[in-house]
């Protein structure tokens, strides 16, 4: 008899091959081989707040060698074992990208619009899935009639150009922080982040997406309802401008995170570290203790950007960290 232990489950590809061996027969009632399929399968998952159907986009994830400064404020080994306890590859970080698409009944509504593919190339088709995966969905991507962006960082804002520059969701109004507007559109604050290349290229992607269609742009500010249902929520430090979004219909409502976390087996255990992204990483500390304190006593729904596919779940108060509990898929809706 097989006994379950560990060198057992290690060696099981040989073990299952050695079974085969002393099978009787095994030889003459084999199947004809299943061709690989090869690809993942597409992304998106439908779930409901009140009367509203929303859907959620994966845009990708990109795993890279963990930065000696991906956390700021810990030393790499402490970053490191966070990512080996959440297995992620060895010595990487994976980081995931998730926009939400809320439909109100009378509006069609893509909060943030994920990596796009014109200015980060294919990347092996591991980012920039939003519009195949809106496709795979069934979802026209000319019939989205807002892109209401939560901040103007890349991964979130780039998708509102295809491949060759053209508007991937041409009949919609883009929708984005006034604030953030405000302070990335600066040539002054572009001018003295010069020496400072992560910096520079932000506000180089700023220019690249924005440029020739400033006038199509609205500016919208926090605790207003941008969109039917649709309500903007200060979440500031991440980007000056960084807003989360409250979605309510009828009785029923979740919060849309954004970045108040990079990824959670990170900077939800721990909301006192510091990721390179943040802008000003005091102030983005105190939204993230804010939210997930407000978040945690509602026992509220929450949606994150760079959480896991399909990327929502409770989040619950742990001493002074926070612990999420990822919804289980949901197989009716
Ligand atoms: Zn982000």
């Amino acid at each position: 008899m097989t006994e379950l232990t560990r060198r057992t489950v290690l060696a099981g590809a040989g073990a299952a091959a050695a079974a085969t061996a002393f099978t009787p027969f095994a030889t003459s009632t084999a199947r004809a081989a299943a061709p690989s399929a090869g690809a993942q399968a597409p992304g998106f998952y439908r779930y409901t707040v009140g009367s509203y159907e929303c859907t959620s986009i994966n845009d990708g994830a990109r795993s890279f060698p963990l930065p000696d400064t991906f956390v700021t404020n810990v030393p790499k080994a402490e970053a490191l074992a966070a990512a080996q306890a959440a297995y992620m590859p060895n010595g990487m970080v994976t980081v995931p990208f998730n926009p939400q698409l809320i439909n109100t009944g009378s509006k069609l509504v893509l909060i943030d619009s994920g990596n796009g593919i014109a200015t980060f190339g294919p990347s092996k088709g591991a980012v920039g899935r939003t519009l195949q995966n809106l496709a795979a969905a069934g979802v026209d991507a000319k019939s989205i009639d807002i892109v209401l962006i939560s901040h103007l960082h890349p991964d979130h804002t780039n998708g509102i150009r295809a491949a060759d520059r053209s508007m991937a969701f041409p009949n919609a109004e883009i929708m984005v922080p006034a604030k953030d507007w405000e302070f990335w559109m600066s040539e002054e604050n572009a001018a003295k982040a010069q020496s400072n290349e992560m910096m520079k290229n932000y506000f180089a992607n700023v220019k690249n997406i924005y440029t020739g269609i400033e006038s199509n742009v609205t500016r919208y500010d926090w605790g207003k309802e941008v969109a039917p249902g649709i309500t903007s929520v200060a979440a500031p430090g991440h980007t000056p401008g960084h807003t989360a979004f409250v979605i309510a219909s009828g009785s029923s409502s979740i919060l849309i995170q954004s970045d108040v976390t990079n990824i959670p087996e990170f900077f939800l255990r721990n909301p006192d570290w510091h990721v390179a992204y943040d802008l000003d990483p005091e102030q983005a500390q105190a939204t993230r203790h804010k939210f997930y304190d407000m978040a945690s006593a509602e026992k509220a729904l929450v949606v994150g950007f760079h959480f896991t596919f399909p990327s929502m779940g409770h989040v619950e108060k742990d001493g002074t960290k926070y612990r999420l509990v990822p919804i289980a898929w949901n197989p009716v809706i």
